[in-house]
């Protein structure tokens, strides 16, 4: 099991193009933007463990996390969201799919 404390993200500076996707959307403002207007992980201890929301959500696919998204923590996301009433999000679906090969039963 991976402590708490190492459960953050790295993000690929050369693969990252300071969107600001992820800064926008971390609900525990791990990411910031330093003097020259990169973005950067700046809160990492925020990072709730397990979540990979970012992650999926980066256009660039730059941010990785220590563990990878497994087919029960993908299927975890996808009872979240029907759970709620919601569409499992296509990007969702693709990105999985296209990273991992997993499949997710969008139904
Ligand atoms: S979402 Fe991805 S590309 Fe955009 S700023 Fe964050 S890490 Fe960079
Ligand atoms: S994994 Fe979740 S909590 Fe951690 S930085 Fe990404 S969105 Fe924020």
């Amino acid at each position: 099991m991976i402590q708490e404390q190492l459960w953050k993200p790295e993000i690929d500076k050369s693969e990252c193009n300071n969107c600001r996707i992820c800064v926008e959307f971390c609900f525990r403002k791990v990411f910031g933007i330093d003097a020259d207007r990169e973005v950067q992980v700046v809160a990492g201890d925020n990072c709730v463990n397990n979540c990979h929301g970012c992650e999926w959500r980066c256009p660039q696919v730059a941010i990785t996390f220590p563990r990878p998204i497994t087919q029960e923590s993908a299927n975890r996301t996808a009872a979240y969201y029907k759970k709620k009433g919601k569409k499992v999000p296509v990007e969702f679906i693709d990105f999985v799919k296209k990273r991992y090969g997993l499949g997710i039963n969008a139904e």
